[in-house]
């Protein structure tokens, strides 16, 4: 059975980091769709500048036309702070057995021993990591690097011979794209066209979003 990817992010706003993201990871891992899901509260992190009704809108306009790049609201609806095992447990009751892949990029991999229950997400889901710029391509902590040894494959058929429990990596070109540069730049009164989709653009223009830095 073709797994199901997930990308949660906080999409502060949604850019092609993330979009070419979800596409690599559809086509690498042969997943049938990639569920975009933006956070309410972020666990570790300030919240989000944009309102989720806002974040969910930008997801709308950049993935318009797309039926693999579907969006999930389901934290948003949950409310209070977004805990990733909490939305794999809810992905695993709608979807039974089938396989689903988590998607992150290696800066949210590295972090992973700091997520709630973070040893139980495999039991949950697979895991697909991508490299980033600036961060190392090999797993730095030993609790994470002891399991990613563990459960890494090479094998894209694991991730259907399984609804979960194996880490497969993601090549995929580096872009030096963060939300983060991009509220930087719109702050500064300066261009980001080229690092998300223009739709996406016009829409923080009309509800002048990120102009002040903070
Ligand atoms: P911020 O700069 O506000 O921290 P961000 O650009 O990192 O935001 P998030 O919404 O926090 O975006 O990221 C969601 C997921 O997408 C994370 O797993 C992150 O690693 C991944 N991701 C974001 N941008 C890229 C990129 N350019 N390359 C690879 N992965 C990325």
């Amino acid at each position: 059975m073709m797994p199901i990817g997930i990308l949660g992010g906080t999409f502060d706003p949604v850019h092609h980091g993330h979009l070419r993201l979800a596409l690599e990871c559809l086509e690498q891992a042969a997943l049938s769709q990639v569920r975009l899901i933006p956070l309410h509260t972020p666990p570790h992190r300030r919240g989000a500048r944009a309102s989720g009704k806002q974040r969910l809108r930008m997801l709308e306009l950049a993935t318009h036309g797309s039926d693999k790049l579907v969006i999930d609201d389901c934290e948003l609806a949950r409310g209070g702070t977004s805990y990733t095992i909490d939305t794999l447990k809810l992905q695993r009751e709608r979807l039974g057995g089938t396989p689903v892949c988590l998607i992150m990029g290696m800066d949210a991999f590295q972090t992973i021993h700091s997520w709630r229950e973070w040893q139980s997400i495999l039991d949950y889901a697979h895991i697909l990591v991508a490299d980033r710029p600036g961060e190392a391509t090999h797993v730095e902590h030993g609790d994470v690097a002891s399991i990613y040894r563990q459960a890494a494959t090479r094998d894209r058929q694991d991730l259907q011979r399984a609804p979960a429990g194996k880490i497969f990596r993601i090549g995929m070109p580096l872009l030096e794209i963060s939300a983060t540069r991009i509220r930087t730049i719109i702050g500064e009164g300066r261009d980001p066209h080229f690092l998300l989709p223009s739709a996406v653009i016009q829409f923080i223009l009309k509800e002048k979003l990120y102009l002040t830095q903070s």
